[in-house]
């Protein structure tokens, strides 16, 4: 592969184990797109508890769906989801509520349906743009969105070193409950795929993984 190659890397990986910080520090180093699709999920999650949905009520958040565009805004490296126009503020993406309440919704098909072709679809926004590469972060890009990705990575770490980190960071969530979610549910559950390479962070610095993939990635990009 040359240098002038564009790559794309899939990280997959339980709640708070370290995808987001990793995948931005690669992004700006290596000149990538980043794409967080678990913010995705709270975007598409936070839209149906405005309109008044509950997780148990399948139809409701099919039909309200239907009528919901869906956007990208492109800011530095990081490509975020506008849904009705807006980007949501990180904050609201976060709450407890949202924590509460997202794992519940990505079970639904129609709420997976709704975003894998404009996930898909985020290669040739980051092409357009003239990225290096994408790098695209969630619970089943190597095994679903992009299973084709040069790389796929999947992080683990011990789950109370993740309920540590999220308690370091001053928010609520139940990550092992919200894990047992995503890794149970019949659509796209969350599994290291095969042919991913597993990297255990629970005694390495964000550093220590951050500099393991720049190895990797190098080595792609001079093949
Ligand atoms: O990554 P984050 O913890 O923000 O993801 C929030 C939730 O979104 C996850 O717990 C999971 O239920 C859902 N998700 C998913 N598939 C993805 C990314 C996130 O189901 N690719």
């Amino acid at each position: 592969m040359g240098s002038s190659s564009f790559i794309t890397i899939a990280i997959d990986g339980g709640a708070a184990s370290g995808k987001s910080s990793t995948s931005r520090a690669l992004s700006s180093r290596f000149g990538l797109m980043h794409v967080d699709t678990g913010a995705h999920y709270r975007t598409v999650s936070l839209a149906l508890v405005r309109a008044g949905v509950t997780p148990d009520d399948a139809e409701k958040a099919a039909q309200e769906l239907k009528s919901i565009p869906l956007d990208t805004v492109v800011s530095g490296n990081n490509a975020r989801l506008a849904i009705n126009g807006e980007v949501p503020d990180d904050a609201d993406l976060r709450t407890p509520e949202i924590n509460a309440v997202v794992a519940q919704f990505a079970t639904l098909p129609c709420v997976r349906r709704f975003l894998y072709d404009y996930q898909r679809g985020q290669v040739a926004v980051a092409k357009q743009r003239d990225f290096a590469g994408l790098i695209m972060e969630g619970r089943d890009i190597g095994s679903v969105i992009l299973p084709e990705a040069d790389l796929r990575l999947f992080l683990e770490a011990d789950p109370v070193a993740r309920a540590a980190r999220r308690a370091a960071e001053g928010r609520v969530d139940a990550v092992a409950q919200r894990d047992k979610i995503d890794a149970s549910r019949a659509t796209a559950p969350l599994v290291c795929p095969e042919g991913a390479t597993k990297i255990d962070s629970t005694y390495l610095t964000l550093e220590e993984v951050v500099e393991k993939i720049a190895g990797m990635i190098s080595a792609l990009l001079n093949k």
